[in-house]
């Protein structure tokens, strides 16, 4: 079987040409090739033709097929479906914003946290992505809008830390000086609350940001909606998450989607702010969008007007993410496997 180059750091690369022979240098070339979109090694011009020759018999670039791309009208964010060498596929967001542009990344074909608001999860987990399918999901997509992607965000379909040797992979990479350089600030992980991760991450990837999806003010409401708070309720997750700022000395961000009836009452901001006081975060209110399957009804502006000033009033630094691309299923909990 042919060796997938975009799946290897550089560091693997160099031990893969000393292997067969080559200086180590060759390594960085192409490794610095692959990262700015080139896909065949008959495109790599300053090697050798005899050395294209040979890498193509042993090994491959790219990992991913794109197959559609919908972009909104409205605020012309982009969503990708691209199928993975197996038939699986998976879907990524392109977003353009006034600070830069953003992606964000799938870590899973589907995932098996069974949230019940979220449609990624409804078929369930089909695998774990290598780090060289999440990275590619970033290098063709910059080919298609012809722009750098300055801000990643690991936040599309799957649970980013029930795939952590993968995700390590992938930040490494593209935080690499001679790929895509993004800097760790400018990537943030969001997780449902695997608990023993935290700590984990927070030694390897302390600049990194971390996000927790919390959604709920309680472990009542919590587990009724994500299954992992009976494995790690909110007492325990929320300690971990304080060890972590302590630790990195950064700030952290709550992740709450607003749910009509279910967790968007003032009483559940004043709850919500009891709990996080003392904490150096931020809540990220997002107004939950339609999913058929959930059930579930989105709170309204209005409401979530009212949850954000409650929170502030009680000193929690609070804003309402501005929803893009909802027309083409593109915002959160919206992605899923077709
Ligand atoms: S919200 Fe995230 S963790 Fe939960 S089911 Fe959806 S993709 Fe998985």
């Amino acid at each position: 079987m042919k060796k997938n180059f975009t799946n290897m750091t550089l560091k693997d690369l160099e031990i893969f040409f000393e292997n067969i022979g080559e200086k180590k240098f060759r390594a960085k070339q192409v490794f610095k090739w692959i990262h700015t979109g080139v896909r065949s090694f008959e495109e790599m011009t300053d090697i050798s033709k005899e050395l294209r020759e040979k890498l193509e018999e042993v090994a491959e670039v790219g990992c991913l097929k794109m197959s559609i791309i919908q972009t909104s009208e409205i605020d012309h964010t982009k969503k990708f479906l691209f199928e993975l060498a197996d038939g699986n596929s998976i879907e990524t967001v392109f977003m353009k914003y006034k600070y830069g542009n953003s992606i964000c990344v799938s870590s899973q074909a589907g995932c098996r946290m069974g949230c019940a608001f979220c449609a990624s999860g409804t078929g369930g987990l089909k695998r774990n992505l290598t780090g060289g399918e999440m990275l590619d999901q970033i290098l063709l997509v910059e080919k298609n809008v012809e722009e750098k992607i300055s801000n990643v965000v690991v936040m599309g379909t799957g649970e980013p830390f029930d795939n952590y040797h993968n995700l390590s992979q992938f930040i490494e990479l593209i935080n690499s000086k001679d790929g895509l350089n993004i800097g760790m600030r400018n990537i943030t992980v969001s997780t449902c609350g695997i608990v023993p991760m935290i700590g984990q991450f927070g030694r390897d990837f302390p600049q990194v940001n971390l996000a927790i999806s919390l959604h709920a003010p309680n472990d009542e409401i919590r587990k009724k909606i994500m299954p992992i708070n009976s494995s790690y309720p909110m007492d325990i997750l929320l300690n971990a998450c304080k060890i972590h700022v302590e630790k990195t000395g950064r700030r952290i961000t709550f992740e709450y989607a607003l749910i009509k009836g279910i967790n968007d009452s003032l009483s559940n901001a004043d709850m919500l702010s009891d709990r996080l006081r003392g904490t150096l975060c931020h809540v990220n209110l997002i107004t939950l969008n339609k999913v058929n399957e959930s059930g579930f009804t989105g709170s309204d502006r209005e409401s979530a007007e009212r949850f954000k000033k409650q929170l502030e009033k009680r000193g929690i630094p609070t804003t309402i993410r501005r929803e893009l691309g909802t027309e083409i299923s593109a915002a959160c909990g919206q992605l899923r496997l077709l």
